[in-house]
């Protein structure tokens, strides 16, 4: 068993799709394990994509990221991370088939409705960032 890490993005969110997604694990057979809606702060933000603070569109991804609360999700299931990812699709929806959530309901990469881990470890981290005692009911 595997765990990974979700988080519904302020796009999603104010759409109203956050059932409509959680839908989709649960379909799946992901168990939830748990669930925070929340809003994000740009410390955690510079945390969670500190990949990518060199980047020219960091500044856009944070006014992105807090321009609404996001919803955090902790989800368990065999190879959760890769099967959560293939769920999602790829950053840039437009290039996202039909059947991800991306290829679903997004069309561009700065608004592209979920974010998923792309690694146990960075699941594990990004876990504890976000909610954290998480780990220690594991
Ligand atoms: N992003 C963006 N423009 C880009 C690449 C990424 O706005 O050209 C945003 C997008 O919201 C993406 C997030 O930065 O989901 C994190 O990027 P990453 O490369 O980690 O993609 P992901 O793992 O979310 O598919
Ligand atoms: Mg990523």
């Amino acid at each position: 068993m595997e765990r990974t890490y979700l988080m519904i993005k302020p796009d999603g969110v104010q759409r109203g799709i956050i059932g409509l997604i959680i839908h989709r694990f649960e379909s799946r057979g992901l168990k939830l394990l748990g669930l925070k809606m929340m809003q994000a702060t740009e410390e955690i933000l510079a945390e969670h994509y500190a990949h990518l603070k060199d980047k020219s569109f960091f500044p856009s991804l944070l006014a992105y990221m807090t321009s609404g609360p996001v919803v955090g999700m902790v989800w368990e299931g065999s190879q959760a991370v890769s099967v959560c990812r293939t769920m999602l699709g790829p950053t840039n929806p437009c290039t996202a088939n039909p059947g991800t959530i991306r290829g679903d309901f997004a069309l561009i990469s700065s608004k592209n409705v979920i974010h998923g881990s792309d690694s146990v470890e960075n699941a594990e981290k990004e876990i504890q960032l976000w909610i954290p005692g998480k780990n220690a009911q594991k």
